[in-house]
């Protein structure tokens, strides 16, 4: 997938790291994330007596100089990466979001969308809590903050994780200590890993790689991790229980760097199993098969693998060359422009496609728009055939979940069948992966999975939309059902 397709919200770290400053272990981490949101960056540190904070927009290399990273003094500390889908671009929602209350000085970083934010930021308003931001995360925030006058920590995440609804992984760091919680469901990753000097918690594997650190385990759906302030252990509770998670499948087909581990698998080696998967599935004779860079890549090796061991003579190659500076921001002011785009991102090698029936593998199809204009470039630099083989299935609705996807309206498949969508591609031919094929490259079951996107059917209490399971959407308001349990 290339110009304009869904974008992963954020990426949230949180270390403690005993003797040592966290701040530039942050910010390597903070740089391994960096896929995960490009619209601001900001760290968020304690040095046992105060918070320190840095969050500005922009990039992570843009966001922090010398001096900045100096000033974060401490050995504790959280970051966040964010393209922002709940609330405004602007300072007022970088996060982490930090604050002082009477309970103590908090700081939350949160990856995920909460389904029921205004209800409790209303109430929170009636009860005289002051809102500096339109983001969901400050509502989290002070709603923890008035937990934390009367109960202990962990107590207290709880009672906000009851009162919640939605995805969400949080880094948050109360006074001095570090903690990482995950929804009930699991939807967003979170892991936790083992450094020289302490532990981290952070979105993916590839931050805990960056620090030569080591993967300890992913933290569990409806887990609570405290890492110690000392840097010496991590305590770990498991607050909620659920029949059923509700892992992304997109993380693994997608978002995901493909040398991350999520929930117990390479992500690299789930995208080449679905690419075989989809040989199997929907394998057409070719000439060559082709990537679309660059998350199109594991899938076309897989494929073409497939594709090899089953006797088919068909080249593996790379002939579309992505120009990786060509940013989001590109100005397309008209419609001649806008069809330029996608040339100035990806331009085709003509020795490797012209005369030869080629298969172009991507990721997902969005829109249908860039995937047109890919085909009718194959086609000018005279390829006599183009197939398009998809290692997702057909996305038919969107996410409420945190990535930026598109509108019902906008998405191709929405309305559309398969071969509906094959002629508005100017494709010969198209495949999809089944939703099968996606639960068994991840050995699971598709009850484990969100497929809201895929099937229009969401693991949480949306308005005006249908869940696919039993979930019980809290009772915000006071009275009995907001208060804490022992369960
Ligand atoms: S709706 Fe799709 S993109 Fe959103 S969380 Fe579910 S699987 Fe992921």
């Amino acid at each position: 997938m290339t110009a304009s397709g869904p974008r992963e919200k954020c990426g949230v770290v949180g270390v403690s790291l005993g003797d040592r400053a966290s701040a530039r272990p942050l910010y390597y981490a903070l740089y391994a994330l960096q896929h995960r949101g490009q619209e601001s960056a900001g760290i968020v540190t304690h040095d046992g007596f105060q918070q320190h904070s840095h969050v500005s927009m922009g990039l992570v290399g843009d966001a922090f100089d010398e001096a900045d990273l100096a000033g974060l003094n401490g050995s504790v500390g959280i970051g966040h990466v964010r393209y922002p889908t709940a609330g405004s671009v602007d300072t007022s929602c970088a996060q982490p979001f930090s604050v002082s209350f009477k309970s103590g000085s908090l700081g939350l970083s949160h990856n995920g969308n909460l389904v029921n934010a205004a209800e409790i930021r209303d109430e929170l308003a009636g009860l005289g809590h002051a809102f500096t931001s339109d983001g969901d995360t400050e509502v989290i925030a002070h709603d923890l903050a008035r937990n934390l006058l009367e109960e202990d920590l962990v107590r207290a995440v709880k009672h906000t994780m009851r009162r919640i609804h939605g995805s969400y992984s949080l880094t948050i760091m109360h006074d001095d200590t570090v903690m990482g919680v995950r929804d009930p469901e699991g939807n967003r990753p979170l892991c936790i890993g083992e450094l020289d000097e302490g532990y981290i918690l952070a979105s993916e594997s590839a931050a805990i790689d960056v620090l030569d650190g080591e993967l300890v385990r992913d933290v569990r759906p409806g887990e609570l991790v405290i890492l110690q302030p000392d840097g010496a252990d991590f305590d770990a509770y498991q607050l909620f229980e659920r029949e059923r998670s509700a892992h992304c499948f997109f993380e693994h087909v997608y978002f995901a760097r493909p040398d991350s581990a999520m929930d117990g698998h390479l992500v690299y080696d789930v995208r080449r199993e679905l690419g075989r998967q989809l040989w199997a599935e929907s394998g057409v004779d070719s000439d060559v098969v082709m990537p679309v860079p660059d998350s199109g890549r594991a899938f076309a090796s897989g494929y073409a693998e497939a594709a090899q061991e089953e006797g088919a003579d068909v080249e593996f190659a790379e002939g579309l060359m992505k120009n990786r500076y060509v940013g989001r921001t590109f100005i397309m002011p008209t419609q001649d422009a806008r069809e330029r785009a996608v040339r100035l991102k990806l331009n085709p090698i003509s020795d490797v496609v012209e005369g030869r029936t080629v298969t172009l593998i991507d990721d997902s199809i969005v829109r249908g728009t860039t995937s047109n204009q890919l085909v009718q470039l194959m086609r000018d630099v005279g390829a006599e055939g183009v197939h398009v083989r998809i290692g997702a299935p057909p996305i038919v609705a969107p996410c409420y979940m945190g990535i930026d996807m598109a509108t019902r309206e906008e998405l191709i498949a929405a309305d559309r069948t398969v071969e509906e969508i094959r002629e508005e591609i100017g494709a010969d031919s198209l495949g999809y992966l089944s939703i099968d094929a996606v639960a068994e490259a991840l050995s699971t079951s598709r009850a484990d999975l969100c497929l809201g996107c895929v099937t229009g059917e969401y693991p949480y209490d949306i308005d005006g939309e249908t869940t696919d399971r039993d979930v019980e959407r809290p009772v915000i308001g006071g009275g009995a059902e907001a208060a804490p349990s022992d369960d």
